[in-house]
């Protein structure tokens, strides 16, 4: 492997503005080490050469010009392959999209180009963003980098291996309930949530739209800061897009933290937390007090009411959002149908995975005439409440602070058929989605079978920078960003 692959997006900036290497040698860098990488990992659903390339040159002919060159101009990432790319397949790794090519560029897609980063490839996922492990891609699995007998996480089990095997730099996720910051802390990288409507959601294949955003995988809180400055902005195709001015964060990375009020969450502090977990953000805590921060403890009393909530309205959102797909007008459709009813229940029936058909019927049931008060109408008035129990929380302190999940990567297979159990994964992440605001995992130690363990930090919404800063100074009193994946 080319050694200026497993450094950070910034260093190979240096590299490429000092000619050490041009962006074509670090993009075709890139594509080797997928293609050594590509069997054991299962990472990639398809691979744009050709876009990256392009791009790759368009750099080096700035380059070789003197022009001024865009924040991450030439650094190698990883789309997951649920947001558009014109001309390339976009199959949310479902058999139901398999053979579609998307016709548009979603805006991050657009923004990204602008900026001449070289796309890669379409990062695997779990089907339609609907897992925690991307066990449930209709396609293949993805196998974590650190040991591959385990999950990487999901749903961008894809984007987050391909960052900590050192594939691409950076990657794109989309996070629901918890699909960035899962797999950032399993795999053993940074993993970012934006606050809802900073990142335009045009062209991201939707599941759940009130809670989906995307947001950046990276191996540096710095690498992080810079893609989300690239990609969020206002946009007037999505109409949940904030109409804000984009932020400088990383001129806030390295802002003194002295008085900072950290909340460290009760709730998420006790039960099934492993021994190692809890050890690890131990450690983190007392880090935090010694850069100068004042560590309280804070209930949030809701939140263990947020994983019913979210699959109540998760799935009623994605039962309405996956009807589009009916072999009309796009993607897969039966071949052998002998009526309109016929084609589109067989269509459904063979071109989904059964994680996606429980939550398509989970979430027909909630919003059906007779159960939608009972179900889905309280499911929003709790989430109300676990808003509040965040709004009251933050009057208190600036930051709040929990593992990122309670336990490390598990084994392949371990709880592939318990949905329960796979649901419980996103216990500390899936509040932030519903409250809106924004949160980041980054690595905090490993356990005793050297996996990599998840610090999640959250912040009021629009505090992203004050997120960036506290992580970043964590980050750089300790070297765990500096341990790599040894693949
Ligand atoms: N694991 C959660 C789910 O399965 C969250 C997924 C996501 O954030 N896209 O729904």
């Amino acid at each position: 492997m080319n050694e200026l692959l497993k450094k950070s997006a910034t260093e190979q900036s240096k590299a490429l503005r000092s000619k050490e290497i041009s962006a074509v040698e670090l993009t075709t860098a890139a594509f080797e080490r997928i293609n050594e990488l590509d069997e054991k990992l299962g990472t990639f659903n398809s691979l744009t050469k050709e876009t990256a390339l392009e791009t790759a040159r368009k750099v080096d002919e700035k380059i070789a010009r003197n022009e001024e060159l865009p924040l991450l101009a030439g650094v190698p990432l990883a789309l997951k392959d649920n947001m558009n790319l014109a001309g390339s397949r976009t199959t949310a790794s479902s058999k139901i999209l398999e053979n579609f090519v998307s016709p548009y560029n979603a805006t991050i897609t657009e923004k990204l180009l602008n900026n001449l980063v070289p796309i890669v490839g379409k990062a695997n996922l779990d089907e339609f963003a609907m897992g925690s492990s991307n066990e449930n891609s209709a396609f293949r699995k993805v196998y974590n980098p650190w040991d591959l007998k385990r999950v990487p996480g999901g749903s961008s089990g894809g984007s987050a291996a391909s960052v900590a095997s050192c594939e691409a730099t950076l990657a794109l996720g989309s996070d629901t309930g918890g699909s960035i910051r899962l797999p950032a802390s399993f795999c053993g990288i940074v993993g970012m949530k934006p606050t809802y409507g900073k990142v335009s959601r045009y062209g991201l294949i939707a599941f759940a739209s009130s809670l989906d955003q995307i947001g950046p995988f990276a191996r540096t809180v710095e690498d992080a800061a810079n893609l989300l400055e690239v990609i969020s902005g206002h946009d007037p195709k999505d109409s949940t897009s904030l109409n804000l001015p984009v932020e400088r964060y990383s001129e806030h990375l390295s802002n003194d933290i002295h008085g900072l009020k950290i909340g460290v969450i009760k709730e998420l502090m006790t039960e099934g937390l492993s021994e190692d977990v809890a050890k690890a953000v131990e450690r983190a805590i007392d880090d935090y007090k010694k850069l100068g921060a004042q560590i309280v403890e804070i209930s949030l009393p809701n939140i263990k009411h947020s994983i019913g909530i979210y699959y109540i309205l998760a799935t009623a959102e994605c039962s309405s959002n996956l009807a589009r797909f009916d072999g009309v007008k796009y993607g897969y459709r039966t071949p052998n149908a002998q009526s309109l009813m016929e084609m589109y229940t067989k269509t459904r029936a063979e071109g989904f995975g059964p994680e996606v058909k429980r939550r398509i019927m989970l979430g027909t049931y909630a919003l059906s005439s007779g159960y939608y008060d009972a179900y889905y109408k309280k499911a929003q008035q709790m989430r109300a409440l676990v808003t509040q129990d965040f709004i009251e929380a933050f009057k208190k302190v600036d930051i709040l602070l929990s593992p990122t999940c309670p336990n490390t990567a598990f084994k392949m297979g371990e709880k592939a058929d318990d949905p329960l159990a796979m649901y419980l994964t996103d216990i500390a992440t899936i509040s932030a989605n519903l409250a809106g605001i924004p949160g980041l995992s980054v690595p905090c130690g490993f356990d005793r079978d050297g996996m990599p363990i998840g610090l999640q930090l959250l912040a009021p919404q629009l505090h992203e920078s004050k997120l960036f800063n506290a992580a970043h100074k964590f980050e750089r009193a300790n070297d765990y960003y500096l341990q790599l994946a040894k693949i």
